[in-house]
């Protein structure tokens, strides 16, 4: 007998030889049912693999990550089948799962991948599929494998990299594939299938090395899943910021200006001071205190912070003076220039905690291909915040940024949202800057902070940074994606480094930790994140436009400057829809630049100094005293804005 521990701590015996699927079936019919692949003692096996030792078991069905990963890897040999039949010279490479989906990389050589044959092999993989193939995997000497794959130069290259004995096959139906394993039970599962794209790819990501065709697929269990990821893909592209930052005219890019360097038009310049100014006054309630440091730096603030070392090589170069006396660096963080601040002069601990915000703007080298609208960008603004405090005050002021990161977070309709807790290795203490003690303050201030704040979060070892741990916030967004944003860094490192110090009640010289934090991340990548979630629909107190006025006719307009300029003494963003269109028309194009408050002025409304008002997205919504209607849109702001 082996004894088998389950994830939930259980152990139950089985005879030797017994199969991850076997021991599903025992526990529930259910989960037999879903069981989709497995890992024994760390390792992926697969479900029908004989376990002959004790060990820890845990079965992964669709709504695992790794259950994901087997079934969209599974489905991945399948579509290899279904290509290599319809083009039996092709040269199949590898077929990894990925976020969504997997590929398969193909040399057709001579032979052209049509569109065409997208329908083809599509019908062919769900044939496959029903035929209820099962999956096994065999051991196979390098000789054999060599042997097996005679004219595939890729696939010879993968196995010469192999060690003798961890070489194996995986077989389903009539193929077969070299892999290393974790696949689902039987090709029965893969219910629903589609080739989402074709693209170019280098072997290896090497452009010297030849040019493969990239097939990417999705499958599912379900029929109906398909169909919900396909309609999200396409609310996707709909939600896409770059689209709709260009929509809305927020933000462009100019070649000359240069690429990744985005350019922030009036409303978008507008929308993101209101961002600002948001944190700035929550800010100030919590004690912070703004600075402003230059964009570059010399050189050696870098070298002293270490950032040179680790970056200098891979980002932008040095700047140098005429004469070529002094190099400067474009600033990659802001810490080096507040731990300068922090040494203009002495502390005593009575006046620790010292908050320094600045929204520095911060310049890192990104490749070309990797840009990606605001997300990825070359240049970029930080909300960012160094506080210098005693290992003492440590887990207060934790809880206080995590505060406010949850104040910014719920003000911008950010409601499900995961943190992830980043500690160190425990078996690898050594690599870590700062001693036994303060790490364990450090974590433990921060795992308590989570817990007292009613954070979901989960704890990863061994990912922390080297000079402290960290809590990241990972929000979803309307359509379920996760982006991450938010982050809160312990940091010893950097006081050391920077000698900082504090008087402390002994009278004698002490080290301040450091925490960095920045609850949107960058103004650059936040703003893309709330316009993918909020597709554009910006909570009303921060939408460039809150109220357009659509008088009926000419006749109307002197009113409708009079209801402006009491609105805009008010406060609110109002601009007039002037002109000579019908009404309907005028509506229209109000709900497509999703202004959220129309007003419709006549003769009715004229003569009682009223107001009929219509809301984008919800319609009419009746006729108001103007006092009324400023009153309504101020009580939506401050629902969503409460005071911090
Ligand atoms: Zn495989
Ligand atoms: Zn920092």
């Amino acid at each position: 007998m082996i004894k088998i521990t389950l994830p939930d701590g259980s152990v139950i015996e089985h005879s030797e030889g017994v199969t991850p699927f076997e021991v599903a079936q025992g526990i529930s019919q259910g989960l037999a049912r879903n069981v989709i692949s497995a890992s024994f003692n760390g390792k992926t096996v697969e479900t029908t693999t004989p376990l002959n030792e004790d060990g820890t078991l845990v079965l992964y069905t669709w709504e695992d990550k790794e259950g994901k990963k087997a079934f969209w890897h599974s489905t991945a040999h399948i579509m290899a089948q279904a290509i290599q039949e319809l083009y039996p010279n092709c040269k199949l490479t590898i077929g990894p799962a990925i976020e969504s989906g997997f590929y398969y990389d193909v040399d057709f050589e001579d032979e052209k991948f049509t569109d065409a044959d997208i329908p083809k092999i599509e019908k062919r993989v769900l044939e496959i599929s029903r035929g209820k193939h099962e999956f096994h995997k065999k051991d196979v000497t390098k000789q054999e494998a060599l042997e097996t794959y005679k004219g595939n130069k890729y696939k010879t290259e993968l196995i010469e990299n192999l060690q003798e004995g961890e070489i194996t096959f995986c077989s389903h139906s009539t193929f077969t594939d070299l892999c290393r394993g974790g696949h689902i039970p039987h090709t029965g599962t893969v219910k629903a299938f589609k080739v989402t794209s074709i693209a170019g790819a280098y072997w290896r990501g090497d452009e010297n090395n030849p040019q493969l065709t990239r097939v990417y697929g999705i499958s599912f269990p379900k029929q109906k899943m398909l169909k919900e990821y396909l309609e999200q893909i396409e609310e996707a592209k709909k939600r896409d910021h770059r689209k709709l930052g260009k929509e809305l005219e927020l933000f462009t890019f100019s070649s000359k200006v240069g690429q990744g360097l985005p350019l922030w038009l009036p409303k978008g310049a507008a929308l993101r001071e209101r961002l600002e100014n948001f944190l700035k006054k929550a800010q100030r309630k919590a004690g912070y205190e703004m600075v402003v440091t230059p964009h570059i730096g010399q050189k050696e603030l870098y070298v002293t912070s270490g950032h040179y070392a680790k970056y200098g090589k891979d980002s932008f170069q040095p700047i140098h003076t005429p004469k070529n006396e002094e190099e400067f660096l474009l600033k990659p963080m802001n810490c080096p220039h507040h731990c300068e601040i922090y040494n203009n002069k002495p502390y005593s601990y009575k006046e620790l905690p010292k908050r320094f915000a600045e929204f520095g703007t911060v310049y890192r080298y990104e490749q070309s291909g990797e840009l990606h609208g605001l997300t990825r960008v070359r240049g970029f603004t930080q909300d960012d915040a160094h506080i210098f405090c005693t290992p003492d005050q440590l887990a207060e002021e934790f809880k206080s940024v995590i505060d406010l990161t949850l104040y910014v977070l719920n003000a911008l309709s950010f409601t499900e949202f995961t943190a992830q807790v980043s500690l160190r290795d425990p078996e690898n203490k050594g690599k870590y800057i700062g001693s036994d003690e303060n790490w364990e303050k450090a974590e433990n201030a921060i795992i308590e902070a989570a817990k007292e704040k009613g954070l979901d979060y989960v704890v990863e070892y061994g990912e922390a940074a080297f000079y402290g741990p960290k809590l990241d916030f990972m929000i979803k967004d309307a359509l379920g994606r996760s982006w991450q944003l938010g982050t809160i860094q312990v940091d010893y490192n950097l006081p050391e480094r920077f000698d900082l110090t504090y008087k402390g009640s002994d009278n004698q010289l002490h080290r301040p930790v450091m925490i960095h934090r920045a609850p949107f991340g960058s103004m650059e990548r936040f703003t893309a994140v709330l316009l993918e979630h909020t597709g554009g629909k910006f909570p009303l107190w921060l939408t460039p436009e809150q109220v357009i006025i659509l008088p009926i006719s000419e006749k109307y307009q002197k009113y409708a400057e009079k209801v402006l300029n009491l609105l805009e003494n008010s406060e609110i963003r109002t601009l007039i829809d002037d002109r000579s269109e019908k009404t309907g028309r005028k509506i229209r194009d109000a709900e497509m630049k999703k202004i959220p408050f129309m007003v419709i002025v006549g003769e009715q409304e004229e003569k009682d100094g009223t107001v009929s008002v219509r809301k984008h997205g919800e319609g009419d919504l009746g006729v108001f005293k103007i006092e009324d209607f400023i009153s309504l849109i101020n009580k939506e702001v401050t629902q969503t804005i409460k005071e911090f």
